[in-house]
């Protein structure tokens, strides 16, 4: 047989996908990049849209699948960001190829395919494969021996094990990894793995012990671009025919050719003309938040890289059709949402055009007067005040030049001007009240995602009242309506943005109260004039955080006074998306191993997983089910009550969890005095105290 065959990058996606289909599995195409999961920003991998299936809570649709993934790495937990541009191997976009069995075959069924697929379909040649198997999983190691006459490399629970969390499914996994060449000194170069099938074989449980799952999933997945650079001979991504295509468009762009001295941009450009192309045609849009800001970094970056090639103003909205060309194919939405997604890059980018000229004027000041090539923070804080140069943007433009950037410097600088803000919505609250606009109908903020839209009744801007407002303006805007959260009951407000017509304009920094009132404070991107219909839009994983720390303040209560004694009140708490605050009355310095006490039965109450109930009822019958009322709230004649488990009761309007379980973890930071008799404890909460 002749081994060896070369395949275009958008042929070894169909054919992976033929293969799969002709081995009974049912084709899907890909998820959006917006996950269903709020604790992810984006889809990062082939496997987060059949989660629910792998861990059993939702029904398999077909027994056997085969998909190709879009994926985006950047920002939060997974983030590739940083590294584009400076390897032949790194993305922020990229594609994953996967087939999955619910219950149906499993490592012979698995083995055998990825096996036949990569030496009968692609004709790879077997030599240059190496498989690795998990220490205990005689079974697919014998498989290997068998079907393929490999005999695996044994490696322990860091490579070959996964599992979704410390409980739950989890299993052995094999890779398989393919030699680039021995002309390649590095090994973790030349060797590089290009597929992972995943047996999802047991269910853990809290003591570790593990127990065969009744239905038994295999999960795999495999980066497509290795996959290209592999079909055509080439050691860099970047050198495949999709990604050389993407590059003669940048160069007819910028009129500037491809040089080693300039391959970096050229990469950089290349990869972030996927990640905001695909992005905004799933639906992102460029703003200060969640994926909106990490869509806004990319894209920055890219005109950074435009900038050096020499380039002025738009360039991934002028570099969009040729995304289209290559990828259009086999992903319909980049051409059906071409107008669109065109716009919105383009409106993003000349707004930022001439703020980065600007801001590299400023920057090129300031760089002779460095000390120890460190730029102050007050430098970077002013460039993203001023010019919006997100920090990671300021850091990759000084990377080059080997200058730091004082970070803590830079949040230093952001957490003053939040504070300022802040003392300023007390200033304005009674102009607020003096306007006596009807009470906001916040009842959406429990239900922050039900579609509403609302109208603008008020805007204030530098202290008077105005019909409407421009771009660039800080202002504070009333709605009659909104699912915003209003700084209330120890709970900080929301962050997000309003959007008219499906384009932000405005993002909110805070939501505040005055009165009735909600204060929706911030920036706006667009005109925004009173009567405006708009959509509000929360930071929903900020919001979840928060949801998380709500709860968890309540146990905590109910833990001090168990560890304490009953005598424990509330003087005061603090629910922010990072931490909560909590004070109470209590003599004496905790001891460590009340503080541990306390830890643990928090994180006890958390994982026994206890139903949260949120009622509505009068004060008389609140009071009758003894729930806990805070010593200086006025209350209506109907509250709500929310009881976790046989734990807490508590009179509360904050936003909660509806089972304790979804708090994830919690972690006492610190204890301390504040003033006689009164203590204050910290605790981090959620995925920050993992
Ligand atoms: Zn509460």
């Amino acid at each position: 047989m002749q081994w060896g065959k070369t395949m275009k990058y958008n042929e070894i996606r169909k054919t992976f996908l033929d293969y799969f289909e002709s081995h009974g599995h049912k084709i899907v195409p890909s998820a959006s990049l917006i996950p269903n999961d709020p604790t992810l920003l984006f889809t990062v991998a082939g496997m987060v849209p059949w989660k629910g299936i792998l861990q059993g809570t939702e029904p398999a649709f077909a027994p056997r699948v085969a998909d190709v993934q879009k994926c985006i790495r950047a920002g939060g937990k997974h983030n590739d960001l940083d590294e584009v541009g400076f390897d032949g191997r790194h993305h922020t976009f990229f594609e994953m190829v996967g087939n999955w069995s619910f219950g149906d075959y499993f490592k012979a069924g698995a083995i055998e395919m990825s096996w036949d697929l990569l030496t009968r379909v692609l004709k790879l040649d077997p030599a240059k494969l190496r498989v690795t198997t998990h220490t205990s999983d005689e079974e697919a190691t014998e498989l290997w021996r068998k079907i393929a006459g490999k005999e695996a490399i044994r490696l322990g629970d860091h490579d070959n094990w996964w599992s979704a969390g410390d409980t739950g499914p989890c299993g052995p996994c094999t890779e398989i990894f393919y030699d680039f060449g021995d002309g390649i000194a590095n090994d973790d170069d030349r060797w590089v793995e290009i597929w992972n099938d995943v047996f999802m074989q047991f269910d853990r449980d809290a003591n570790g012990n593990l127990t065969p799952l009744p239905k038994q999933n295999v999960d795999t997945g495999g980066g497509l671009e290795r996959w290209a650079a592999m079909m055509q001979g080439k050691t860099d991504n970047y050198d495949t025919d999709l990604f050389v295509n993407l590059k003669r468009a940048v160069s007819d762009v910028t009129h500037v050719a491809e040089t080693p001295e300039n391959v970096s941009s050229f990469k950089v450009i290349t990869d972030h003309l996927r990640a905001v192309g695909f992005a905004v045609a799933d639906g992102v849009i460029p703003s200060n938040t969640d994926r909106g800001y990490v869509i806004r970094r990319i894209l920055r970056r890219a005109m950074r890289h435009g900038q050096l090639l020499g380039h002025r103003g738009a360039l991934l909205s002028e570099l969009y059709p040729a995304l289209v060309r290559e990828m259009g194919d086999a992903y319909p939405e980049l051409a059906r949402e071409q107008s669109r997604v065109v716009e919105i890059i383009r409106n993003e980018e000349n707004a930022f055009a001439d703020m980065l000229q600007n801001g590299m004027k400023l920057l090129e000041n300031e760089l002779p007067k460095l000390n120890n090539n460190v730029l102050p923070g007050d430098v970077a804080f002013k460039l993203f005040d001023t010019y919006g140069f997100p920090l990671d943007l300021t850091q990759m433009i000084l990377r080059d030049r080997n200058i730091d950037v004082d970070v803590a410097g830079f949040e230093r600088a952001m957490t003053e001007q939040k504070e300022r803000s802040r003392a300023d919505t007390k200033g304005t609250r009674t102009l607020w009240e003096a306007q006596n606009l009807p009470a906001t109908d916040d009842s959406a903020k429990y239900a922050p995602n039900a579609e509403m839209e609302s109208t603008v009744l008020g805007i204030l801007r530098d202290g008077e009242f105005v019909k409407s407002a421009n771009a660039g303006d800080a202002v504070e805007v009333a709605l009659d309506k909104t699912n915003f959260y209003g700084t209330q009951g120890g709970q900080v407000g929301d962050s997000g943005e309003i959007l008219r017509d499906g384009t932000s304009v405005m993002t909110v920094t805070e939501a505040a109260r005055a009165d009735g009132v909600v204060i929706h404070k911030g920036t706006l991107t667009g005109n925004l004039s009173v009567g405006d219909t708009v959509k509000t839009a929360i930071n929903t994983s900020v919001r979840v955080q928060t949801t998380r720390a709500h709860t968890a303040t309540h146990l905590l209560q109910a833990a001090l006074q168990h560890v304490l004694n009953e005598d424990v009140h509330q003087r005061g708490s603090k629910v922010s998306p990072d931490s909560v605050r909590f004070d109470f009355s209590f003599g004496r310095a905790m001891t460590d191993a009340e503080k541990k006490a306390v830890e643990d039965l928090v994180n006890q109450w958390i994982a026994a997983d206890m139903p949260v109930t949120h009622e509505e009822m009068s004060l008389d019958a609140a009071k009758e089910k003894g729930a806990t009322a805070l010593f200086n709230e006025k209350y209506g004649d109907t509250v709500k009550v929310i009881t976790a488990g046989d734990v807490s009761c508590e009179l509360c309007g904050g936003t909660h969890v509806y089972h304790t379980g979804e708090i994830l973890k919690a972690r006492v930071n610190k204890e301390k005095s504040i003033s006689s008799g009164i203590r204050r404890i910290t605790m981090s909460v959620g995925t920050l105290a993992e």
